[in-house]
């Protein structure tokens, strides 16, 4: 006999080919079924066994009443949500996500001087139900919304605060691609001068996009941020 099952459609596979679901990987049958992932999510997601059965293709051990079964389904979402930024953060869900971010799945940051820097998802939070997914881009270190509104029902936290900065950890090359872009800041002219920095249109926001080049400009930040005097 062939091997059918490795062809067949699993929850997984199918909700992750969902139109707009494009940001998601396919979180390894392994990873989820090693309860030590899962800690702490059974307090959090609703009918947690029976949603967990789902995303496995389990049989349910208790059938399920017909009312409960938008109910299961929507807890599957978010339980597979719930996993989904966890497993990002091991080896081989960044893997995975990189080949996401070399394909331009995510987009490119919309700041033209970011260059067409590719953009990684991110969360504003960790907790679900609080904000939708936002992309960050290693260049200007900004997050924006996605272009499509197929993205915007997708929750932050399926993707979470910590994963564009484990990624930039693990992938250096992706921080040295955001160098090499610069640091490219606009400036406004007027008939050729730059505008002063006290004017309303001038450039006194720049800072917000500067970094500290050497340990002087660094201390000279710290003195700035940290020792304004009181008296
Ligand atoms: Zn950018």
């Amino acid at each position: 006999m062939s091997d059918v099952s490795s062809e067949l459609e699993t929850w997984i596979s199918n909700y992750c080919s969902l139109y707009g679901h494009d940001y998601f990987v396919e979180v390894s049958q392994e990873f989820i079924e090693d309860d030590f992932n899962l800690t702490g999510l059974s307090s959090i997601v609703p009918f947690y066994r029976e949603a967990l059965d789902m995303i496995l293709d389990f049989e349910p051990e208790t059938s399920i009443a017909v009312s409960d079964m938008a109910l299961v389904q929507h807890s599957a979402e978010l339980l597979f949500g719930l996993i989904h930024q966890r497993f990002i953060l091991t080896k081989m869900g960044l893997q995975m996500m990189a080949s996401k971010f070399e394909q331009k799945v995510f987009g490119v940051c919309p700041r033209y001087l970011c260059d067409g820097m590719h953009l990684l998802p991110v969360g504003t939070q960790d907790v679900p139900g609080l904000e939708t997914v936002r992309l960050f881009c290693p260049c200007c270190a900004d997050i924006y919304l996605p272009n499509s509104s197929r993205y915007l029902n997708i929750d932050g936290a399926f993707f979470g605060t910590t994963f564009p900065g484990m990624f930039m950890d693990k992938y250096p090359e992706v921080v040295n691609q955001a160098k090499l872009r610069g640091k490219q800041q606009f400036q406004l002219k007027l008939f050729g001068f730059k505008v002063n920095e006290s004017s309303q249109v001038g450039p006194r926001m720049k800072w917000l996009r500067q970094v500290p080049k050497n340990e002087q400009e660094r201390r000279d930040y710290e003195e700035c941020a940290y020792a304004i005097k009181n008296d």
